[in-house]
């Protein structure tokens, strides 16, 4: 008899579910829309449904249920306990309890998003065959996991992994969306880059690789192709992307002492050009006993929290 296992990856628009077999391996998957509405009250009834409707569709009954793991964006305890998920209008609840009594399924694992995708990349993706990584996701945020001894790292509230809340610059006077500044997510992430390019361009004056674009056209993937045309502005901003982000690993290797990095996001697309930079000043800033980590990019893009999601259940 097959055994299935779900994995949820829960998001602010969207809810990416997989279905798994026992091995491990992604059947198939799908998504349906997070409805945020009255406070996100419909967000596991639907996830719920669907997970009846694949049932269904597929002939699986509830003992053919290993488990369900799951994703959520914001901050999770060991138990399944979100702690207020201001992004989908949660308050403080169990998350895996409350799953557990709409499908009948026992087994529910729940971890915060970032963490659970960390884990879906050391095991199938970009930091495979390493039991140590450290996970940070390049996007509209700077994201983090950390899997040590292949688990996640929550910490007391679920907050372990907040890299990109790392200060980096105390002089900085912009505040970051943590309320805090100078964190590592206002250099690093594609919007912080964004940003930057934008002001030193504003300054304008000598021709540059931007000029061929709309200032609304430029992110990730012009500025990294503006640096590797040899651009000024490019250079800089680059530079600055990974002086700071190579300082801030710096600092998580010398409490962490990994195996590997792990590098995602849509700046990670921009290729091995972003490893390279990072490294680099990774290199200049960290300890001799912690010198020549593996630098790997991420593979599984966003399938990674339902794999993880899924590992969740069978480790
Ligand atoms: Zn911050």
């Amino acid at each position: 008899m097959n055994q299935y296992i779900y994995g949820v990856d829960i998001g602010g628009t969207s809810v990416k579910m997989g279905l798994f077999d026992e091995k491990g391996d992604m059947v198939e998957k799908w998504e349906i829309v997070t409805r945020k509405e009255d406070q996100g009250s419909q967000i596991l009834p639907d996830i719920a449904a669907s997970i009846a409707d694949k049932n269904n569709e597929k002939g699986i009954g509830a003992s053919d249920i290993l488990g369900i793991g799951m994703g959520v964006p914001g901050p999770i305890t060991e138990d399944g306990r979100v702690l207020k998920c201001a992004n989908l209008g949660w308050g403080i609840f169990s998350v895996a309890e409350e799953m557990a009594r709409l499908t009948g399924v026992a087994k529910v694992r729940v971890g915060n998003d970032a963490n659970v995708a960390a884990l879906g990349e050391q095991w199938r993706g970009g930091g495979r065959g390493f039991l140590n990584i450290v996970m940070v996701t390049l996007g509209t945020g700077v994201g983090g996991g950390i899997i040590l001894n292949g688990k996640i790292l929550t910490g007391t509230n679920g907050a372990a992994g907040e890299i990109g809340h790392i200060k980096v610059n105390p002089q900085e006077t912009r505040v970051c969306g943590c309320g805090g500044k100078g964190c590592l997510e206002q250099y690093s992430s594609a919007t912080g880059i964004t940003r930057r390019t934008l002001e030193l361009l504003e300054r304008g004056g000598k021709p540059s690789y931007f000029d061929r674009f709309r200032r609304e056209e430029i992110s990730g993937k012009e500025i990294f192709d503006a640096y590797l045309a040899k651009d000024e502005t490019g250079r800089q901003v680059v530079g600055e992307f990974a002086a700071y982000l190579g300082m801030g690993l710096a600092n998580v290797a010398a409490v962490i002492d990994p195996d590997a990095f792990v590098i995602g996001g849509g700046v990670s697309k921009n290729g091995p050009v972003v490893i390279d930079v990072i490294r680099e000043e990774y290199e200049k800033n960290v300890m001799f006993a912690l010198k020549g980590k593996e630098f790997r990019l991420a593979e599984l893009g966003n399938d990674a929290g339902m794999y993880g999601a899924v590992r969740m259940i069978l480790s």
